[in-house]
């Protein structure tokens, strides 16, 4: 078995660290702050053509593997998490259903602007009562002879201040649940469109979250993304890359607060030593250590497996519930390491602490992720030696 990077992912690794260290990881407390979208550095990356990653060339694209977008997504976590969720919506969830499903003209009016930075899509499927059980959304989408008429609200919505269009789950059918739910591209501007609360979070800052607002609104049938009632399928056929990337982003937090940490235990003294030469604090650099190697090796097991077409939902759900798991275990040891400073506005230990909060919910949370893993496992495990 041998997953190790190929020439050209290290290179890209170099590359895409150096260029973050330059225009994001200097500004990662001042968007942290202002919780300010960072439209500077969101149009560089566009320039530079990151948010094609994924996408074909002849749409502007870099037709990267899975591995290629998991090193982006650690880097732009390492650099900064506000940048990271708004980056990765825009590589992955804002833009696939219109690369999928979307007609030519679609393509020409959201995607490929999307993929130079110059218009800004999202995702948007949680309501204010329904998170993880998608098949219990209220917002509706009722046929007509004009094509589909949306009503309903959204809540936690990514750049949903700042998008374009909106990629927006509805259901034509609720009493089938899951079997009713669509996918349907909504456009900034279109009548009964708009954007209401914004949430103040603790977590990363810079890439708001807020609520969208769905008031009777008018859309064409063209907008329905593939066809009625297969939603929840298309969401699924993506899930698994989400789930690696969310990966990639706890392995990138997990590396930049344990670079904090220890730098700290290096420092700081007491009792006459640097703190780093008591053992308590050695055991958690260790634990910290074994843990981040761990989700390294499942995080790009799960990628290298996605590039060789046999990926299962297991291996990307057991990848992105223990790398962001070990992402919040790290930033917690890190700021105990950190002492009082821990809780200091002048020490990034704190925006670590809270940003690795983020990690838990998108694609899953560990609760539902565990259920998929041992569903499976109930199934068939590796390790069943009986
Ligand atoms: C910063 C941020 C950005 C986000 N961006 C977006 C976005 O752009 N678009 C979008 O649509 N959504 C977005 N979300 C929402 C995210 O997808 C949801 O938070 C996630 O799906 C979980 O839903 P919930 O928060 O409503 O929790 P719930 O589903 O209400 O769950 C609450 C608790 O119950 C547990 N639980 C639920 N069901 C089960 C079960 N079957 N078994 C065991 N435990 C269970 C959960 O694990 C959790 O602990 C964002 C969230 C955050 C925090």
């Amino acid at each position: 078995m041998d997953f190790a990077l190929t020439r050209e992912q290290r290179f890209f690794k170099e590359q895409v660290s150096r260029m973050l260290e330059h225009i994001a990881r200097p500004f990662a407390d001042a968007i942290d702050k202002s919780d300010n979208f960072p439209i500077g550095v969101f149009l560089e990356l566009g320039r530079l053509g990151y948010y094609g990653i994924r996408y074909p060339e002849e749409l502007g694209g870099m037709n990267a593997d899975c591995t290629t977008f998991t090193i982006f997504a650690e880097e732009l976590a390492r650099a900064s998490m506000g940048l990271a969720a708004i980056a990765t919506m825009q590589c992955l969830m804002g833009t696939d259903f219109i690369h999928r499903f979307g007609n030519d003209e679609q393509k020409k009016r959201c995607l490929i602007p999307a993929i130079k930075g110059e218009k800004i899509g999202t995702i948007a499927f949680t309501e204010p009562d329904c998170g993880s059980d998608l098949g219990g959304i209220r917002t509706r989408a009722v046929k007509n002879d004009k094509g589909y008429l949306l009503i309903g609200r959204k809540l936690w919505i990514t750049n949903g201040d700042v998008a374009d269009f909106v990629t927006v789950a509805a259901s034509t059918d609720p009493d089938k649940r899951l079997g009713g739910i669509g996918f349907f591209l909504i456009e900034k501007g279109t009548p009964g469109f708009s954007v209401g609360q914004k949430i103040e979070k603790i977590s990363a800052r810079g890439a708001a979250t807020v609520e969208l607002i769905f008031d009777e609104c008018q859309i064409p049938a063209e907008n329905l993304m593939g066809e009625e009632g297969k939603g929840a399928q298309y969401l699924n056929d993506i899930l698994s890359e989400i789930r690696i990337m969310i990966a990639g982003l706890g392995l990138g937090l997990s590396k930049s607060a344990f670079s904090a940490g220890l730098r700290y235990a290096r420092e700081r003294e007491a009792f006459g030593r640097s703190i780093g030469e008591f053992q308590l604090i050695q055991e958690k650099i260790a634990e910290m250590e074994v843990r981040i190697k761990a989700s390294e090796f499942l995080t790009y097991h799960a990628a290298w497996l996605k590039d060789k077409g046999s990926l299962t939902g297991k291996e990307a759900a057991m990848a992105k519930l223990y790398s962001t798991e070990t992402a919040c275990f790290v930033v917690d040891e890190v700021s105990r390491i950190h002492g009082a400073y821990g809780l200091a506005e002048e020490y990034p230990a704190q925006r670590y602490f809270r940003d690795g909060r983020f990690l838990l919910f998108g694609g899953g949370t560990s609760e539902i992720l565990k259920t998929i893993i041992a569903k499976d496992t109930m199934k068939k495990s590796e390790f069943d030696i009986t």
